[in-house]
């Protein structure tokens, strides 16, 4: 089999409200390049990549003389033709190639006839747990509904998601608001969800003795990870040696090599692994295999989600023995999806491996070109900034100022 071509689509589709964060706000929507390789043999396969325009469109334009005439089935020849690592230093193409790999897999599953856990290995589940992913939000520009700001906010919200998802395990991403103000906002979830699992994840804003203060007043709680509580390798170890939880990182180990220096010198106890970040599901897959090996945790990451890399974490989900702990996805924020069916469906806190051959999931070409034209109205975003908050961006630790937790929007 040969790839003949390959197609990108940028599409924007809601979210439910503002989610805000260390860095920035994802502006109530999500951007996304959903990828199609097609090839001689007329299946098609499906990739999906975060962020999207114009300049995604054409980083994967770019990559056609690499890949009309590969076979599909080359997965290692295709991971050094476009990531090889001493060229890579010239053209950083990880996620490109992430995208590209699930389409692969997609397209080999779609010729046996067999989903892509069964590429990997074969499922050991036939579901996924997830976590719920409590954010603090801006209200829904078009009803003000939605915030979540106050403890009360936060903890009605993480009700609410029990209710209609049945999350067991909560994680509250922070670093929005002053550490003491979100430690309050954490010790009222422990409260009010004693029998529940929890993580905390500031994305790295804190320095190195506020985590350590932070971790102490948390420390007795059902905390399944501190997760990337400071910045670096060398501050996250810092932090280890003070804290006794876990530490969890989707940042500063997401390759290889930064694996083998966190085993030689440890920082890190559960490693969080992102199809994306790692260059796909297969890369995913030998890193969870060392970590089995060094008796390192493992946990499925999200960066942002579509249905089609929801299924990559999905069958990535279904092969790893050694996953212990609930998944991270944003899906339960958006409004809708682009595949077939609709959104996947959640019961129980967990969601199905899809059985379907290859990802098991088709694009719904409607909603496609609705979410292409919602995103050519509304543009791209950046990732790094808050509309509410012009011209500020964080420091590492943030010194000049976390948002005001008394201001409501
Ligand atoms: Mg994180």
């Amino acid at each position: 089999m040969k790839i003949t071509d390959i197609k990108a689509t940028a599409v924007t589709v809601p979210l439910e409200a503002p989610l805000r964060h260390s860095n920035g706000v994802q502006w109530g929507r999500f951007v996304r390049t959903i990828v199609e390789v097609e090839t001689d043999e007329g299946i098609i396969g499906l990739g999906e990549m975060g962020g999207g325009g114009e300049s995604a469109t054409l980083a994967f334009q770019g990559l056609k003389s690499y890949l009309v005439g590969h076979d599909p089935f080359d997965l290692e020849k295709l991971r050094f033709a476009i990531t090889n690592p001493t060229a890579s230093l010239y053209n950083n193409r990880t996620q490109l190639h992430a995208a590209i790999e699930f389409a692969c897999l997609d397209i080999i599953g779609k010729k046996l006839g067999v989903p892509v856990y069964q590429l990997l290995g074969g499922k050991i589940r036939d579901e996924v747990e997830f976590a719920s992913y409590l954010f603090f939000r801006y209200p829904d520009e078009k009803n003000g509904r939605y915030e979540v700001r106050t403890p009360e906010q936060l903890i009605e919200h993480a009700q609410d998601l029990q209710q209609r998802y049945g999350f067991t395990t909560h994680k509250l991403k922070g670093g929005v608001f002053p550490p003491q103000y979100e430690l309050e906002c954490y010790l009222a979830l422990a409260d009010a969800f004693p029998q529940d699992r929890l993580r905390y994840d500031p994305n790295s804003i804190l320095s190195v003795e506020q985590a350590i203060h932070f971790g102490h007043a948390i420390e007795k709680l059902n905390n399944d990870y501190f997760e990337d509580p400071t910045w670096g390798l060398n501050g996250v170890r810092r932090v280890r040696e003070m804290v006794r939880i876990p530490t969890a990182t989707n940042t500063i180990v997401i390759n290889f090599e930064q694996l083998a220096s966190n085993i030689l010198n440890p920082a890190v106890d559960v490693i969080l692994l992102d199809t994306t970040f790692w260059g796909g599901i297969r890369p995913c897959v030998k890193a969870a295999g060392v970590c089995e090996t060094f008796q390192l945790g493992i946990a499925v990451h999200s960066s942002g989600e579509l249905g089609i890399q929801l299924a990559t974490m999905l069958h990535l989900g279904a092969v790893l023995p050694n996953l212990a702990f609930a998944a991270d996805a944003h899906y339960h924020h958006l409004t809708d999806d682009i595949i077939q069916g609709g959104k996947m469906e959640y019961r129980e806190g967990k969601i199905a491996v899809p059985e379907r051959p290859g990802l098991g999931v088709e694009l719904d070409r409607d909603k496609l070109a609705q979410y292409a034209e919602l995103y050519k109205e509304l543009g791209t975003y950046p990732y790094d900034r808050d509309p509410h908050r012009p011209g500020w961006y964080p420091l590492l630790p943030n010194t000049d100022g976390f948002a005001d937790p008394t201001r409501s929007y």
